[in-house]
Formats: C-alpha cells, sequence, structure tokens
C-alpha cells in the first residue's frame, strides 16, 4: 500500500550525516514486502546504482536493524532474510519448504497462550517466534498464492474492520432485543439509544471497509491475517443469546450488557495497544474507546435503576415505580458518548 516513508531524519543516530546513499537503499528496502537476504538487497540496489558496494548495503542493513526499521527473521535456512517493520504489523509465519515462499499471519489465541506460560514460569517475554515449516497451497495445488500483491498491513486492516464489524453487529443484536424484554420504561430507551448508536457505527466501519476494498480488488478473497477465535461472531454474541433465557429481568440485562461491553472495550484496547502503527490499530483503538462510553452508561443506568428498585415499596406496581421523571431521565440517556 502506498503509504508515507517513515520519517528517516528522526531515526539517524545522533550526530551521523545525512547519507544519500543510505538514503537510497533504505527506500529500496521499504519498498520491498517480501522477506529478503542481504544478498536479494544487493541485487535490488546494484539495479538502482552500480557503485554501491555490498559492505554499504551490508552496514546500512545492521543499521536499520538497530534503528527498528528492519527485523531480522531466520527461516531456518543457514542465512537471515529481512523484513521492513515500517507500518507492518506483527506476525508469525507459515515458510514453505518447497518453494520457500513465506506467509504470515497472526493469532490472538497463540499469544494469549505464550503469554500464560511467561506468567506462569515468572518470566519476562520480549519476542516470541512462530515458525511453521511445510508445504503452501500454492505448492500443493498449482495455484498462485492469494497473497501475492498486496501486504499484510492490508489484510490486517480489513481482518480488524471484520472484528469490529462482527461486534459492532451482535452487539445491535444485542441492545434491540434487551429493549424488547426489558419491563422498565427507562430501560427500555436506553437499549433503544445504544441499539442506534451501534447502527451508526457500523454504518461508518462498513464505509470504512468499502474504501478498504477499493485499495485492491481482490482484498475480499485473499486469506485470513488476523486470527481472532473468540471475536469472530462477535464479542456480543454469547450475551445475546443469554438474553433468549427464560425469566431474564431488567437488572440482569444491563448486568450482561455491562460484562460484555467490559470485555469488548478492553479486548480492542489491550490489542490496539499492541499492534504497530496502522490502521488495524486506529480502528481498534477508536472502538475501544466507544465501547468505554458504551460501558460507562450502562454502568449508570444500572446504578440508577437499582436505586429506584430500593425505593420501590414491596409491592407496588413494577411500572408505576420505574417510571422516571422526564428531566432526569433525559439526563440519564444522554450519555457524553458522540
Ligand atoms: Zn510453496
Ligand atoms: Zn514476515
Amino acid at each position: 500500500m502506498p503509504t508515507a516513508l517513515p520519517d528517516l531524519d528522526r531515526l539517524r543516530p545522533a550526530g551521523t550525516k545525512r547519507s544519500s546513499k543510505r538514503d537510497l537503499i533504505v527506500n529500496v528496502f521499504l519498498r520491498q514486502e517480501g522477506h529478503l537476504s542481504a544478498d536479494d538487497l544487493v541485487d535490488l540496489i546494484k539495479r538502482e546504482d552500480h557503485r554501491l558496494s555490498r559492505a554499504t548495503v551490508y552496514r546500512t542493513l545492521q543499521w536499520m536493524v538497530d534503528a527498528g526499521v528492519a527485523r531480522k527473521v531466520d527461516f531456518g535456512e543457514g542465512r537471515f532474510r529481512f523484513e521492513h517493520s515500517y507500518r507492518h504489523p506483527r506476525h508469525f509465519h507459515l515458510i514453505c519448504k518447497e518453494c520457500n515462499r513465506s506467509y504470515e499471519f497472526l493469532s490472538s489465541d497463540i499469544e494469549a497462550l505464550v503469554e500464560e506460560v511467561a506468567m506462569a514460569r515468572g518470566f519476562q517475554a520480549r519476542q516470541s517466534v512462530v515458525q511453521i515449516y511445510g508445504t503452501c497451497e500454492a505448492c500443493l495445488t498449482g495455484r498462485p498464492p492469494a497473497e501475492e500483491g498486496t501486504t499484510s498491513e492490508l489484510l490486517f486492516a480489513r481482518d480488524a474492520l471484520r472484528i469490529a464489524i462482527a461486534t459492532e453487529r451482535s452487539g445491535l443484536d444485542f441492545y434491540t432485543r434487551a429493549a424488547k424484554i426489558t419491563k422498565d420504561r427507562r430501560g427500555r430507551s436506553v437499549f433503544l439509544r445504544l441499539a442506534e448508536e451501534e447502527k451508526a457505527h457500523l454504518g461508518t466501519l462498513e464505509a470504512r471497509y468499502q474504501k478498504l476494498l477499493e485499495q485492491d480488488p481482490l482484498l475480499e478473497s485473499r486469506p485470513t491475517f488476523l486470527f481472532f477465535k473468540g471475536a469472530a461472531n462477535g464479542l456480543f454474541a454469547r450475551g445475546a443469546d443469554e438474553l433468549l433465557a427464560e425469566g431474564i429481568n431488567d437488572r440482569e440485562a444491563y448486568r450482561i450488557g455491562i460484562r460484555c461491553e467490559r470485555g469488548s472495550h478492553r479486548f480492542f484496547k489491550k490489542y490496539g495497544e499492541r499492534f504497530e502503527d496502522s490502521e488495524g490499530k486506529q480502528v481498534f483503538l477508536e472502538f475501544a474507546e466507544e465501547e468505554r462510553e458504551h460501558l460507562e452508561l450502562l454502568i449508570r443506568e444500572y446504578r440508577a435503576l437499582l436505586r429506584r428498585q430500593s425505593q420501590r415499596k414491596p409491592g407496588s406496581a413494577d411500572r408505576r415505580a420505574s417510571r422516571p421523571k422526564t428531566r432526569a431521565s433525559r439526563s440519564a440517556v444522554n450519555p457524553t458518548s458522540r
């Protein structure tokens, strides 16, 4: 994807001069999407400027690794390969032993497992490398790899948006259902309002998704990059199912909603913060913020409901006791959210 190159002056070690040779090498390197060996890069550079020496390319590559522009990867071939890390999401690799192609993916379940193991062993993990060796689909079927001609960043943004969209959809289901079952008038207006918000967000996310597709006509059909088992069906799907149970009352509906919003907020915040700068990161962080606003609204409303119920005289009519004063209800359902 044509994105602006990073500010290399900022990365340059203090006191070192600007070098046009180095800039050329860095620029050529950043234009590559795959995993290059140092010699691959030398060949590419020589095509641009045959006077540049192998030693200069090697030195610059090392400088890029130190500056965080390049990542060194070892696919067990007896030599390192390099990939750029600029707007390139963290990932694991599938490595084909037939054609030496490598494919990128990320799995939140693997990362969670690694975290769990490290924590249990009191180990502070800095980096984990997951490499799966075998034979790729292209070699098995003879069809060209479906990843070719796109970037991991684009796939990542697509998958992040898909997860956010699935979450909005399940959220919309959840609140529509909650509004239907609640007996409390104020509760109904809160749930309806949240359903409206989910619908509006859904529209925004879908528009963004369509825009992303314009960047790559094959994007829809390309393989999954981001695996999020727990989030694939939308983080509210289980909550929406729970609402179907017999005899769910208003309090329980709020509690389930609070649990879903909290889980969703944490999920998007945690992963959003961990991702490198990218569209996907932005999607997650914005979404985390929206979920936080919903969570706060639900908690406020849940407390208000408990207060109303505790003030209610035993045996009094449910509807009359829960009818809010107009002003109070207006301010209560007017959340800080957009
Ligand atoms: Zn292969
Ligand atoms: Zn890679």
